[in-house]
């Protein structure tokens, strides 16, 4: 099976779009979480997203604050600027869309979670020492996060239960190898210094995994946020990623 997975879209339909027609035809999309959040146009991704057939999509920390799941308290300032903006835009289908995600899920060989196995809406896994601790919150050969913004594929080698770090090169595949956390990165916000959106797609029968960037119309984007009087911080850091 095909699939295309993709992460932390933020309320950025214009990114979204992009990689929705890089990626091509699949026959299943995993989203794994934050919808919503920074950007200017949630109500349009969670419209584009209902449109995809076989979707499974979880909730993110930024979608559980914006429903009222999660306290706007563990969020920064801006950030949380930004979710009661969203909290005011949303309209009645996006907010029980985002109310009805699943925080994790376990699909054949990948578990499917936001930020961490350990916690999957809040700890982010930036390191391989935080991530070896991880390894035994699942139990199936892949897990795959978002949340960081950050691609990256974590390795505990089986005798040894060292865990090792690297960053994929876009563009190229690789086969994966068990263990492994696996973030693809993110469409709506990338935090690694690269402003195109990331996303990957996972050949589920061979573990070929292409981990891929797409350019979008960030000025576009850039716009509406602006119309929208969003924080100028979340406007800026999409121009170069971080
Ligand atoms: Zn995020």
């Amino acid at each position: 099976m095909r699939v295309l997975i993709l992460s932390d879209i933020h309320a950025n339909r214009i990114a979204l779009d992009a990689v929705l027609e890089a990626a091509g035809e699949v026959e299943a999309t995993w989203c794994l979480g934050d919808v919503v959040g920074y950007g200017p146009q949630p109500n349009e991704c969670v419209e584009r997203l209902l449109a995809i057939d076989e979707l499974i999509c979880l909730q993110g920390n930024h979608d559980a604050a914006t429903v009222g799941d999660l306290p706007l308290d563990s969020f920064n300032p801006d950030a949380r600027t930004s979710l009661e903006w969203q909290q005011k835009t949303l309209d009645d289908e996006a907010i029980d869309f985002l109310k009805d995600r699943p925080r994790s899920t376990v699909q054949g060989n990948y578990t499917l979670v936001h930020a961490s196995p350990r916690h999957p809406v809040l700890e982010y896994l930036l390191d391989a020492y935080t991530a070896a601790e991880n390894f035994e919150y699942f139990d199936t050969e892949y897990c795959f996060v978002g949340h960081t913004h950050i691609p990256v594929i974590f390795k505990m080698t089986d005798s040894t239960k060292r865990v090792s770090l690297r960053s994929p090169e876009a563009g190229t595949a690789i086969e994966l190898q068990p263990r492994q956390i696996i973030n693809p990165g993110s469409v709506g916000q990338p935090r690694d210094r690269d402003p195109r959106a990331a996303f990957a797609i996972l050949d589920t029968e061979t573990n070929e995994y292409h981990y891929q960037r797409v350019e979008y119309d960030v000025k576009a984007v850039q716009r509406l946020m602006e119309a929208a009087k969003l924080p100028k911080r979340h406007i800026e850091r999409l121009e170069t990623g971080w």
